[in-house]
Protein backbone atom coordinates (compact mmCIF):
# COMPACT_ATOMS: atom_id res chain seq x y z
CA UNK A 1 0.00 0.00 0.00
CA UNK A 2 1.31 3.22 -1.03
CA UNK A 3 1.40 6.13 2.03
CA UNK A 4 1.22 9.34 1.10
CA UNK A 5 1.47 11.48 4.33
CA UNK A 6 0.08 15.22 4.80
CA UNK A 7 2.31 17.65 6.83
CA UNK A 8 -0.07 20.87 7.23
CA UNK A 9 2.17 23.58 5.89
CA UNK A 10 0.38 27.10 7.07
CA UNK A 11 2.88 28.08 9.75
CA UNK A 12 5.37 26.29 12.04
CA UNK A 13 7.55 23.06 12.04
CA UNK A 14 6.32 21.22 9.00
CA UNK A 15 9.93 21.16 7.73
CA UNK A 16 11.75 18.79 10.24
CA UNK A 17 8.34 16.23 9.82
CA UNK A 18 9.07 15.64 6.20
CA UNK A 19 12.29 15.32 6.28
CA UNK A 20 11.85 12.78 8.83
CA UNK A 21 9.47 11.20 7.15
CA UNK A 22 11.47 10.92 4.14
CA UNK A 23 14.40 9.84 6.33
CA UNK A 24 11.86 6.60 6.63
CA UNK A 25 10.97 6.11 2.84
CA UNK A 26 7.57 7.57 3.21
CA UNK A 27 6.31 10.00 0.48
CA UNK A 28 5.35 13.68 2.45
CA UNK A 29 3.60 16.28 1.11
CA UNK A 30 2.85 20.03 2.12
CA UNK A 31 -0.62 21.00 2.71
CA UNK A 32 -1.65 24.29 2.36
CA UNK A 33 -4.64 24.11 0.93
CA UNK A 34 -8.06 22.01 1.43
CA UNK A 35 -7.17 20.47 -2.20
CA UNK A 36 -3.86 19.10 -1.04
CA UNK A 37 -5.23 16.85 1.41
CA UNK A 38 -6.45 14.71 -1.65
CA UNK A 39 -4.33 11.87 -2.55
CA UNK A 40 -3.16 12.38 1.47
CA UNK A 41 -3.10 8.71 3.49
CA UNK A 42 -2.85 10.35 6.74
CA UNK A 43 -1.73 14.10 8.04
CA UNK A 44 0.56 15.33 10.50
CA UNK A 45 -0.72 19.12 12.51
CA UNK A 46 2.96 20.00 13.25
CA UNK A 47 4.03 22.49 16.41
CA UNK A 48 4.38 25.95 16.24
CA UNK A 49 1.73 28.10 17.23
CA UNK A 50 -1.86 26.72 17.34
CA UNK A 51 -3.39 30.52 17.14
CA UNK A 52 -1.53 31.23 13.97
CA UNK A 53 -2.52 27.94 12.56
CA UNK A 54 -5.96 28.59 13.32
CA UNK A 55 -5.81 32.23 11.96
CA UNK A 56 -4.59 30.59 8.64
CA UNK A 57 -6.95 27.72 8.30
CA UNK A 58 -10.09 29.76 8.89
CA UNK A 59 -8.72 32.17 6.66
CA UNK A 60 -8.32 29.91 3.30
CA UNK A 61 -11.71 28.04 4.56
CA UNK A 62 -9.79 25.14 5.05
CA UNK A 63 -12.17 23.74 8.67
CA UNK A 64 -14.41 22.00 6.96
CA UNK A 65 -11.78 19.88 4.95
CA UNK A 66 -9.70 19.05 7.46
CA UNK A 67 -12.82 17.99 10.07
CA UNK A 68 -14.08 15.50 7.12
CA UNK A 69 -10.40 14.22 6.93
CA UNK A 70 -10.06 13.66 10.51
CA UNK A 71 -12.82 11.53 10.53
CA UNK A 72 -12.00 9.26 7.94
CA UNK A 73 -8.22 9.16 7.67
CA UNK A 74 -4.84 9.05 10.89
CA UNK A 75 -3.91 12.15 11.82
CA UNK A 76 -0.68 12.98 14.26
CA UNK A 77 -0.71 16.20 16.02
CA UNK A 78 2.46 17.28 17.75
CA UNK A 79 2.38 20.31 20.41
CA UNK A 80 0.10 23.28 18.68
CA UNK A 81 -0.93 20.16 16.50
CA UNK A 82 -2.36 18.28 19.34
CA UNK A 83 -3.39 21.51 21.06
CA UNK A 84 -5.88 21.95 17.71
CA UNK A 85 -7.09 18.42 17.79
CA UNK A 86 -8.22 18.80 21.51
CA UNK A 87 -11.76 18.77 22.85
CA UNK A 88 -11.03 21.89 25.10
CA UNK A 89 -8.57 24.34 26.49
CA UNK A 90 -8.69 25.02 29.66
CA UNK A 91 -6.68 28.05 29.79
CA UNK A 92 -7.87 30.04 26.62
CA UNK A 93 -10.93 30.56 24.78
CA UNK A 94 -9.22 29.03 21.81
CA UNK A 95 -11.46 27.01 20.19
CA UNK A 96 -9.84 23.82 18.87
CA UNK A 97 -11.06 21.54 16.10
CA UNK A 98 -12.38 18.77 18.69
CA UNK A 99 -11.51 15.27 17.32
CA UNK A 100 -9.53 13.92 20.00
CA UNK A 101 -11.07 13.55 23.79
CA UNK A 102 -8.69 15.24 25.93
CA UNK A 103 -8.31 18.69 27.49
CA UNK A 104 -5.44 20.82 27.56
CA UNK A 105 -3.51 23.76 29.15
CA UNK A 106 -1.09 25.80 26.77
CA UNK A 107 2.25 26.32 27.83
CA UNK A 108 1.77 24.85 30.80
CA UNK A 109 5.87 24.49 31.65
CA UNK A 110 6.25 28.24 31.21
CA UNK A 111 8.28 29.91 28.57
CA UNK A 112 10.15 29.59 25.82
CA UNK A 113 13.60 29.23 28.43
CA UNK A 114 11.48 27.19 30.55
CA UNK A 115 11.81 24.34 27.29
CA UNK A 116 13.55 20.70 27.77
CA UNK A 117 14.60 17.65 26.86
CA UNK A 118 14.34 13.97 28.31
CA UNK A 119 13.99 10.71 28.01
CA UNK A 120 10.43 9.08 27.43
CA UNK A 121 9.60 5.66 27.95
CA UNK A 122 6.76 4.80 25.59
CA UNK A 123 4.33 2.30 24.46
CA UNK A 124 4.81 2.05 20.90
CA UNK A 125 2.24 -1.27 20.49
CA UNK A 126 2.22 -4.62 23.11
CA UNK A 127 3.20 -3.96 26.46
CA UNK A 128 7.18 -3.51 25.70
CA UNK A 129 8.48 -0.12 26.49
CA UNK A 130 10.97 2.03 24.22
CA UNK A 131 12.85 4.51 25.46
CA UNK A 132 12.79 7.45 22.81
CA UNK A 133 14.27 11.02 23.16
CA UNK A 134 11.78 13.65 23.33
CA UNK A 135 12.17 17.87 23.24
CA UNK A 136 9.19 19.98 25.25
CA UNK A 137 8.97 23.50 23.66
CA UNK A 138 6.42 25.38 25.41
CA UNK A 139 4.78 22.39 25.46
CA UNK A 140 1.24 22.41 26.67
CA UNK A 141 -0.29 19.40 29.48
CA UNK A 142 -2.95 17.02 28.71
CA UNK A 143 -5.43 18.31 31.92
CA UNK A 144 -8.11 15.61 31.27
CA UNK A 145 -8.44 11.92 28.96
CA UNK A 146 -11.79 10.75 27.54
CA UNK A 147 -12.22 7.03 28.25
CA UNK A 148 -11.58 5.80 24.64
CA UNK A 149 -8.20 7.72 25.20
CA UNK A 150 -5.27 5.75 25.35
CA UNK A 151 -2.16 7.15 27.15
CA UNK A 152 1.74 5.85 25.38
CA UNK A 153 3.18 7.60 27.78
CA UNK A 154 3.85 10.30 30.79
CA UNK A 155 6.34 12.59 32.21
CA UNK A 156 6.08 13.49 35.99
CA UNK A 157 2.77 11.46 36.00
CA UNK A 158 1.31 13.32 33.48
CA UNK A 159 -0.17 11.80 29.67
CA UNK A 160 2.51 13.46 27.27
CA UNK A 161 1.38 10.93 23.96
CA UNK A 162 -1.83 9.69 23.64
CA UNK A 163 -3.71 7.19 21.19
CA UNK A 164 -7.31 7.52 20.11
CA UNK A 165 -8.11 4.78 17.38
CA UNK A 166 -6.59 6.27 14.26
CA UNK A 167 -5.66 9.84 16.49
CA UNK A 168 -2.47 10.29 17.85
CA UNK A 169 -1.44 13.69 20.02
CA UNK A 170 1.77 14.49 21.37
CA UNK A 171 2.93 17.19 23.82
CA UNK A 172 6.44 17.04 22.29
CA UNK A 173 8.58 17.27 19.55
CA UNK A 174 9.69 13.67 18.08
CA UNK A 175 10.83 15.34 15.10
CA UNK A 176 13.42 17.48 15.86
CA UNK A 177 15.03 14.36 17.69
CA UNK A 178 16.69 12.00 15.16
CA UNK A 179 14.64 9.08 16.33
CA UNK A 180 11.50 8.30 13.77
CA UNK A 181 10.46 5.33 16.01
CA UNK A 182 7.06 7.74 16.84
CA UNK A 183 6.55 8.33 13.22
CA UNK A 184 7.34 4.34 12.29
CA UNK A 185 4.33 3.88 14.49
CA UNK A 186 2.53 6.31 13.28
CA UNK A 187 2.89 4.97 9.46
CA UNK A 188 2.57 1.35 10.98
CA UNK A 189 -0.94 2.58 12.22
CA UNK A 190 -1.91 3.84 8.74
CA UNK A 191 -0.79 1.03 6.82
CA UNK A 192 -2.85 -1.66 8.81
CA UNK A 193 -6.20 0.35 8.65
CA UNK A 194 -5.63 -0.09 5.01
CA UNK A 195 -6.87 3.42 4.01
CA UNK A 196 -5.25 4.36 1.18
N1 LIG B 1 2.81 27.11 22.92
C1 LIG B 1 2.40 26.80 21.59
C2 LIG B 1 0.89 27.00 21.43
O1 LIG B 1 0.22 27.22 22.39
C3 LIG B 1 2.75 25.37 21.23
C4 LIG B 1 4.23 25.22 21.22
C5 LIG B 1 4.74 24.22 20.25
O2 LIG B 1 4.05 23.78 19.32
N2 LIG B 1 5.98 23.87 20.41
O3 LIG B 1 0.40 26.95 20.36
Amino acid sequence: MSVVVGVLALQGGFSTHIALLKKVGVTAKEVRKPKDLEGCTALIIPGGESTAILKQVRFIEMHDALNLFAAQKPVMGTCAGLILMSRHIVNDTMVPFGWLDVDIKRNAFGRQADSFHTLLEVKLGGSKLQKIPALFIRAPTIERVGQDVEILAQYQNQPVFVRQGKLLGLTFHPELTQDASLHQFFIDIVKNRGLS
